[in-house]
């Protein structure tokens, strides 16, 4: 198996930004996120199945999932989410493992917003990075990107990993509390060294 990274952080921590970084230098990135939304998209392989359990009230008139009512739903009815999980999760995996094999950088990169609360993942990734910062940053910008009021941020943040459990999984970690300079060092550095992992990985 290729030499792997899982990258993790809570909402706003700058996840997005730091994988960006990392494929700039020539990694390959498999975005999760990215990949559970084509599953729900119009025409998407979890539509079928979305209908069959929750019905066409799920359903945009495009024919996507209707995100703002299936968040809604799951947050208020107990058992939903894990059904919802149940379709999702094998096929987002199947189309992970795919985008996987068809990746061609030097390494690859998970982008995994939920990895340390969900299960496999660190088993499957060679190192888990974490981007850090403090919550009040992350709460500044999910504030200024997404309007959203801080009491709704701190929810989501509520129901996500704590920082300190992100970190006791990290093996390496950027510090992403300062301003955007200041990650390109800490991205070059540890691009070096994974690198050099992967040339070892690979001999
Ligand atoms: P989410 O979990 O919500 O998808 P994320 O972890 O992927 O977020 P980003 O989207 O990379 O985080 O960053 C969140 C916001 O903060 C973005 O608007 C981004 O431009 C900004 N941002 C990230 N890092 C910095 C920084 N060091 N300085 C200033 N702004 C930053």
């Amino acid at each position: 198996r290729r030499f792997s990274i899982g990258l993790t952080g809570g909402i706003g921590s700058g996840k997005t930004t730091v994988a960006d970084m990392f494929a700039a230098r020539g990694a390959s990135l498999v975005d999760t996120d990215l990949i559970a939304h084509q599953l729900t998209a119009p025409g998407g392989a979890a539509i079928a199945q979305i209908h069959a359990q929750f019905g066409a009230s799920f359903l945009t008139a495009e024919g996507a999932m209707d995100r703002a009512r299936m968040r809604e739903y799951v947050f208020s009815e107990a058992g939903a989410k894990a059904r919802l999980e149940a379709i999702l999760h094998p096929l987002i995996r199947i189309e992970t493992e795919r985008a996987a094999q068809a990746a061609t950088g030097a390494y690859l990169i998970f982008v995994v917003p939920l990895l340390v609360e969900s299960r496999g993942w660190r088993e499957r990734v060679s190192r888990v990075l974490v981007v850090d910062c403090a919550e009040q940053t992350q709460v500044r910008r999910v504030m200024s990107r997404s309007g959203l009021p801080e009491a709704q941020v701190r929810a989501i943040m509520a129901a996500q990993a704590t920082r300190e459990q992100r970190l006791a999984a990290a093996d390496d970690v950027i510090d992403n509390d300062g301003d955007a300079q200041s990650l390109a060092p800490q991205v070059d550095r540890l691009h070096a060294h994974y690198l050099s992992l992967a040339a070892q990985a690979a001999a």
